[in-house]
């Protein structure tokens, strides 16, 4: 949030918090608005402002945006989850990718014995590639997010 110019009449959400006055070179004042409170609460309750003070002063002026919206994120990943917190996230999706890699074989692998087994006959919708309702079941694939055709 570049484009903020902090007020000397408002403080930013974080000297509010710290219940500190907000100076023009507040570090925080670009990134945490007055009216997002929850934003820099969570990142301080997690991080800690004066860690958040040292991260922001390390990074170039340009990826202070992107980097508040990382700890911003990876915060609200912990109070969450606060075993894992982001890697919680990851392990979840690896484990559905794997799980749908092995679907997409099984379903390739029926795919080729259907295919091989039968000469190509068009499906109703003159297609020689078989709907999902006309291959076998494939386990546990929600068919709302896995479509054929
Ligand atoms: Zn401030």
């Amino acid at each position: 949030m570049r484009n903020h110019e902090p007020r000397a009449s408002s403080s930013c959400a974080a000297c509010k918090l710290l219940k500190r006055r907000c100076t023009p070179s507040c570090i925080f004042a670009p990134y945490f608005r007055s009216d997002e409170p929850k934003k820099f609460a969570k990142v301080h309750k997690v991080f800690g402002a004066s860690n958040v003070s040292k991260i922001l002063n390390e990074v170039p002026e340009e990826q202070r945006d992107e980097t508040v919206n990382s700890l911003a994120y990876e915060a609200e990943a912990r109070l969450r989850d606060p075993v894992y917190g982001c890697i919680g996230a990851i392990a979840l999706l690896q484990r559905r990718m794997v799980e749908l890699q092995v679907d997409l074989a099984i379903a390739r692998a029926r795919l080729a014995r259907y295919s091989a087994s039968s000469p190509p006959i068009l499906n109703d919708h003159g297609s020689m590639i078989p709907t999902l309702a006309e291959l076998p079941a494939c386990g546990h694939v929600p068919s709302q997010e896995f479509r054929f055709v």
